[in-house]
């Protein structure tokens, strides 16, 4: 049947993505692929090499798939199976599932893909660049604007940049938000210091380990996940608040050898990367004011216990596409863009907030001997290990994270 909505003339003609970080990018590659002429501003000259996510969880999985690159994300990076919470005494395991029953949803491997941020976001970018999205390097925004026509950015010694719509896809600090609310950013920021690192370190051959694993502990939790098909593990662990980064670089050594299985020393294992994080928990009043819109960081935050910081940010960027195509093929005016506010904003604080807010609690519980008792879904997860009819339900729960936007495009 002939597409007549793709023939009528188009209702906008270009969109500005502040950021090539993955939400940008993943916004950028999409809308390149529906021919959408789309431009992205970055301030940095490459992307983001630091330890950041890897674990992209269940309702990421569609957007990969609507994007085209779900076959190259599982030829190079893993799918995790297993996942359990240990004791920090002897590392014995509390609860945890095999993610096994996700495997065929429908025909679709639903199971948490993992894939490290900067191979990610290589990808991205360049199945963008070659579905026809530009990119301007080491170019900061430094404000927006808009009246009845356009929106605008405006890039440091560089000038005004305008188009339909601008998105701000900037990250934690992002200055279209900024633009936007000042500093209003509704949450708060937790009173704990996080350290990620990425090291070599064989903890399913010498331990027995699982593909993720998290210690509780009230100090000294921490979280071992596989990241790479080689050994790559990301452990992130917590530590006292209030050290400068070099103290942080200094003290990890001592660290390793008391908390991980096998005490070990430098020699034993080979760090690649460490960095220091705060954590937060926050989310913008809007992510529409008129022709600018704000998705993942810039929109929200949550700590990262359970992967569900760009794991939602993917959500968002899936949820907005829908409502810009829909506008462009005349099928949706733009109050669909008010809907995108109005629900991502819901879905943060219905379902990402309180479950990541669990997941630091869980993890850096107060007394790990008995979190078990005192945790209903560590309880769910017993059941599930016989019930897999269950499980499956359980896991499958994460998808309300999603919101279908088409269901409001007109007939
Ligand atoms: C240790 C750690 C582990 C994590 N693990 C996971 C995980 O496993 N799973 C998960 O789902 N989430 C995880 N997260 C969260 C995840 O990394 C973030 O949610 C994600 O990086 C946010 O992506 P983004 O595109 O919104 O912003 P960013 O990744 O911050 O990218 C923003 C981009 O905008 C650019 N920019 C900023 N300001 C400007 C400006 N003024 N002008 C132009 N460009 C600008 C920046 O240079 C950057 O390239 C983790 C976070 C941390 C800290």
């Amino acid at each position: 049947m002939a597409d007549t909505a793709s023939s009528a003339p188009r209702p906008f003609s270009k969109v500005i993505i502040v950021g090539a970080g993955p939400s940008g990018l993943l916004l950028a590659l999409l809308l390149s692929k529906r021919s959408i002429p789309v431009h992205i501003i970055e301030a940095s000259h490459q992307l983001d090499q630091q330890p950041r996510a890897a674990h992209y969880g269940t309702p990421a999985i569609p957007e990969f798939v609507r994007a085209g690159i779900i076959d190259k994300i599982r030829d190079r990076g893993l799918i995790l199976s297993t996942m359990c919470w240990r004791s920090p005494d002897d590392y014995s395991y509390i609860a945890g599932f095999n993610a096994d029953v996700l495997k065929d949803v429908d025909g679709q491997d639903l199971r948490t893909h993992c894939y490290v941020l900067q191979d990610l976001d290589q990808l991205m970018l360049d199945e963008a660049l070659a579905h026809g999205a530009t990119i301007e390097w080491e170019s900061k925004v430094t404000g927006t604007g808009q009246d009845g026509d356009k929106a605008w950015v405006e890039i440091e010694g560089k000038g005004r940049r305008e188009a339909d719509y601008v998105v701000g896809c900037d990250g934690a600090n992002s200055t279209v938000r900024k633009s936007l609310f000042g500093a209003e950013f509704p949450g708060f920021t937790w009173d704990a210091q996080i350290i990620a690192t990425n090291t070599y370190y064989d903890f399913e051959g010498k331990f027995g380990w699982h593909d993720a694993n998290f210690i509780i502990h009230p100090e000294h939790f921490f979280m071992v996940a596989r990241i790479t098909q080689e050994n790559l593990y990301r452990i992130t662990y917590g530590e006292k608040p209030g050290l400068t980064r070099e103290e942080y670089i200094a003290r990890q050594p001592e660290i390793f050898k008391k908390i991980l299985p096998g005490n070990p020393e430098p020699s034993d294992y080979k760090l690649v990367s460490i960095s220091p994080y705060k954590m937060h928990q926050r989310c913008a009043p809007k992510f529409r004011v008129g022709r600018i819109l704000l998705a993942a960081d810039a929109a929200h935050l949550c700590n990262p216990w359970g992967g569900l910081g760009i794991t939602g940010g993917f959500v968002d960027v899936g949820g907005l596409y829908e409502c810009l195509v829909g506008i462009w093929d005349g099928k949706a005016d733009d109050s669909i863009l008010d809907l995108y506010s109005e629900k991502r904003i819901e879905k943060y604080q219905t379902i990402i907030n309180p479950i990541s807010q669990e997941n630091f609690r869980r993890v850096s519980d107060k007394e790990p001997a008995t979190r078990f008792e005192r945790d209903d879904f560590m309880q769910l997860l017993r059941k599930g290990e016989t019930d897999k009819d269950f499980l499956k339900e359980l896991l499958l729960g994460f998808m309300d994270v999603r919101y279908d936007f088409t269901q409001h495009y007109k007939n």
